[in-house]
């Protein structure tokens, strides 16, 4: 027998309230007892989205919500820039390429945040870009963006901010009407708590002009149609029932928590995660911009990331994610984002000294743990 423990940026772990939500009997869709969740549901996410526009929910992970960004605003040979700071990136420049987007690409080195001032040279060099497609969290990376200095110059420009907050989202900050994101797209699994399954997007009005004019073909994820629907509050197709019930009671938690005290626990977390394996002698791996969703930290010299990541899970029943693509081996990623509370990054830390001392590496056993208490304790 094993108790496990999640501390992965996507699945997160589930409340009981979610969990039970989903073991009631199945409803139809077209009633009013079903209605009156998605309307429930929908208010909901306009508040955790900080926004008046539309939030449209489709059955997909969360790359189905960023295809629909691509596929309903853009057309083939249109322009568009995005930004590419890590693997999540890379998604929206394989999706804008997958169109036929000419896409112009703002490399940022991994484990850094972009420059602002970048994306408005570029607007300016190229004032036909009609979409800026940025990332809130580099979840591959551990890095937050500066969504807010983003939209001010966006605003500037003909152009529409697409904002990737499927990690991120109901775990830090993003006023999405506030900093003028026309387009922000989510998933389920990961700040809202849910299993994966329901991608989301908010469409501004000056994102639902460009929306009006592409010729990308889209069938199931054609915004028009999902606005159509909604605006009777139904569905063009049938919704995932059972995940929007799941959902609404999700939703119905975060707001009796209040964003402000969701958003400070995870600071809590990330800040204790950090103090934690900076005690343990570790560096971080993206220092100056870490994100407060998930913690990525080097793997010390001699030290087999990949091991050590499968022996906390396969021993110890503690899952954490490791690095992606370049950073396979090289990074292990800690995530404090959802229904994660301190006893969790307690646990998470201990087990990480414990396979570490095993693996040979020199540290004081225990000053993890305590570096984090210190925190807690504040
Ligand atoms: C998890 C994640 C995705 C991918 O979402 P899926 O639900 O797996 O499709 C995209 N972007 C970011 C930033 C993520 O963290």
């Amino acid at each position: 027998m094993k108790k496990g423990y999640l501390l992965t940026p996507g699945p997160t772990p589930l409340p009981p309230q979610v969990c039970e939500a989903m073991a009631r009997p199945i409803i139809h869709h077209r009633t009013p007892q079903f209605q009156n969740i998605l309307k429930e549901a929908s208010d909901g996410l306009k508040f955790v989205f900080q926004t008046s526009n539309n939030v449209f929910t489709f059955a997909s992970s969360g790359t189905g919500a960023m295809e629909a960004a691509v596929a309903n605003l853009l057309s083939a040979g249109d322009r568009a820039l995005t930004i590419q700071g890590g693997k999540f990136g890379e998604r929206w420049t394989e999706l804008c390429q997958a169109y036929g987007v000419n896409t112009e690409i703002l490399d940022v080195e991994w484990g850094k945040a972009v420059e602002p001032k970048e994306i408005q040279k570029k607007l300016k060099a190229n004032p036909k870009i009609k979409a800026v497609f940025a990332t809130l969290c580099e979840t591959s990376t551990g890095v937050t963006n500066d969504i807010k200095a983003i939209g001010e110059i966006v605003k500037e420009s003909e152009a529409v901010l697409v904002v990737d907050a499927i990690s991120g989202l109901g775990a830090i900050p993003l006023a999405t009407d506030a900093w003028y994101c026309d387009v922000v797209v989510s998933g389920s699994q990961k700040g809202l708590m849910l299993p994966p399954g329901l991608g989301f997007i908010s469409v501004s009005p000056k994102a639902f002009k460009l929306i009006e004019t592409s010729r990308s073909p889209r069938y199931y994820f054609d915004l028009r149609k999902a606005k159509k629907a909604l605006d009777k509050t139904d569905t063009p197709f049938t919704p995932a029932i059972t995940l929007i019930i799941a959902l609404n009671e999700a939703l119905k938690m975060m707001r009796q928590d209040g964003l402000e005290n969701i958003f400070l626990r995870h600071k809590k977390m990330a800040d204790a995660t950090r103090q934690a394996v900076k005690a343990l002698g570790l560096e971080l791996f993206a220092p100056d911009a870490a994100s407060d969703v998930v913690t990525a930290v080097k793997v010390p010299a001699n030290i087999d990331g990949e091991k050590l990541v499968k022996i906390m899970r396969d021993t110890y029943g503690v899952t954490i994610a490791g690095g992606q693509d370049e950073l396979k081996g090289k990074v292990f990623r800690i995530a404090h984002m959802g229904f994660i509370e301190e006893f969790d990054i307690i646990v998470c830390i201990s087990c990480l000294e414990k396979v570490l001392a095993q693996m040979g590496y020199k540290f004081k056993m225990g000053s993890g743990v305590a570096a984090a208490e210190e925190v807690f304790l504040r």
